[in-house]
């Protein structure tokens, strides 16, 4: 344990945002203890979020193409099966060499590691519950606060990560479920529904509201919602679920409209509560120093991730914001970059989001919606990827890309990309805005052919003027 010699900076909390916090404090010359109870470092994003549904996505993916794609490339095989243990070993893996990587990183960069459960004492103090038993002091002159988030449950639903799981169960189930239900139509359900689907579970998806992804620009959620379709993933939207029966061998569903009327039954072998998640502060003892929250439990904090108690900092998905590992990353960097005594800055407008599913849908700035509702005038620019000679080259051309930019200065204001590898396309985008760039600033930029990002050059084209290939 790290005794009771004094830090700069603690940090409670080991995932993206406060791993990240504590080796760019030590990057600084600041002396850093980092606490973590979970016994590896990562957080949700590494050992139950990002990462694993990664892994898991790749390999259904690889899985369904060689099913259903592979024979249109002339590549034939007699027959395909999952090994389900073998793919989760394979996931597994993936997130035991990452999560040491990390340790290293802190050897590296002298961070000092104490696995335990952390108790604010006072705004310079943590008591710490170690893993082995014990109980330790950290002292430290600023605390930063990264606990992040957990599972949102349901009222009247047990999640018993076996028949009813949250995210976590989702992404350990030892059997290919017949029929899985996903409650909420997020995109952790989209994504753990995807894995599964393609892997041969019948899905349905109960959403309460009238759309799936809600942050999602409307015109691109609708043909990403044909898409998922079209994969057979079926959606009830606007459908409450009432009650989850579980007496029986499977789990029985009572379902209602949003808006009352008759119940119905669903049957499911298996259901994924993805109903959203809330900031984690469990036994943190935010009373006992006064640490402001607001309704939801998220600290507050100002720009500088300064909460209302002097020397005490938070960051993360603890804070409001986009609940992204990225964002987490960002905010840690900024906050660590004020207690050393230098400016930080994350713009939340600029932080990307990302469905990974395929075709990916990948955004940044505002929708339509959005910049119809702040009443700017403004142009759109679209291009499809089945005109993009890189998409067909390779069959897979499904989606497109959009560009909103304000009329009179062509300023760009928003980019949402559906397509294959949309969550990496869309940082040119990012890139874009973050310098205030035109569409006309994109669409004379040269661009590698033949390539899916020179659809993101026909779309601003077609933002200021007209695309070539369309
Ligand atoms: P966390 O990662 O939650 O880390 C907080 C850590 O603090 C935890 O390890 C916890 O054990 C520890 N802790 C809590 N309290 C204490 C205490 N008192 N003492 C000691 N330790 C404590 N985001 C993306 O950007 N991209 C994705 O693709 C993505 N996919 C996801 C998929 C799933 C299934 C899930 C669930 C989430 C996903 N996310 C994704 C969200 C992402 O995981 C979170 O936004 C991110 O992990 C937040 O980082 P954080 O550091 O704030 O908190």
């Amino acid at each position: 344990a790290s005794g009771s010699d004094e830090n700069d900076v603690v940090v409670i909390g080991g995932g993206p945002g406060g791993y990240v916090a504590a080796i760019k404090a030590a990057q600084l010359g600041l002396k850093t203890t980092c606490i973590e109870k979970r016994g590896t470092l990562g957080g949700t994003c590494l050992n139950v979020g990002c990462i694993p549904s990664k892994a898991l996505l790749h390999s259904s993916h690889m899985f369904h193409e060689a099913q259903h794609s592979f024979a249109n490339h002339g590549v034939k095989f007699s027959s395909v099966e999952v090994d389900l243990p073998a793919m989760m070993a394979q996931k597994d893996k993936a997130v035991s060499n990452l999560t040491r990587g990390i340790e290293g990183l802190f050897k590296k960069n002298k961070v000092n590691y104490v696995k335990g459960y952390g108790k604010l004492l006072s705004p310079s103090e943590v008591s710490v519950d170690t893993i082995d038993g014990d109980n330790t002091i950290v002292k430290g002159k600023n605390i930063i606060i990264a606990t992040g988030s957990d599972v949102k449950s349901l009222p009247g639903i047990t999640i018993d990560e076996k028949r009813i799981v949250s995210s976590t169960g989702a992404l350990a189930l030892t059997e290919i479920p017949k029929k899985l239900v996903v409650i909420g139509a997020g995109y952790i359900g989209l994504e753990m529904g995807s894995v599964w689907g393609r892997l041969g579970s019948e899905v349905t998806v109960v959403e309460f509201a009238a759309d799936i992804v809600p942050t999602m620009d409307g015109e691109v959620r609708k043909q990403f919602q044909c898409a998922l379709e079209k994969q057979k993933m079926k959606f009830m939207l606007k459908t409450k679920v009432v009650s989850v029966d579980t007496a029986g061998d499977g789990v029985k569903l009572t379902l209602e409209p949003a808006s009352g009327g008759d119940q119905t039954i669903l049957e499911a072998d298996v259901v994924l509560v993805s109903a959203g998640r809330v900031p984690f502060t469990s036994g943190l003892g935010l009373d006992k120093i006064g640490v402001e929250t607001d309704k939801a439990g998220r600290i507050l904090v100002n720009k500088r991730f300064a909460s209302n108690v002097p020397g005490v900092y938070a960051i993360g998905d603890v804070i409001p914001g986009p609940m992204l590992a990225h964002k987490a990353e960002e905010d840690g960097v900024a906050c660590v970059e004020f207690i050393a005594g230098k400016e930080g800055h994350v713009d939340y407008d600029m932080v990307p989001g990302v469905v990974y599913t395929h075709p990916e849908v990948a955004s940044v700035g505002k929708t339509e919606e959005q910049v119809k509702s702040l009443g700017v005038d403004y142009r759109v620019g679209k291009f499809p990827f089945l005109a993009n000679s890189r998409a067909k080259a390779i069959d897979d051309a499904e989606g497109l890309v959009k560009i909103l930019a304000e009329k009179e200065t062509d300023k760009i204001l928003g980019v949402h990309i559906m397509s294959p590898n949309a969550g990496e396309l869309i940082h040119e985008a990012v890139l874009a805005l973050q310098y205030g760039a035109s569409s006309e600033d994109i669409a004379r930029t040269c661009h590698a052919h033949p390539t899916m990002s020179e659809a993101l050059k026909e779309a601003a084209m077609a933002t200021y003027d007209k695309p070539i290939h369309m």
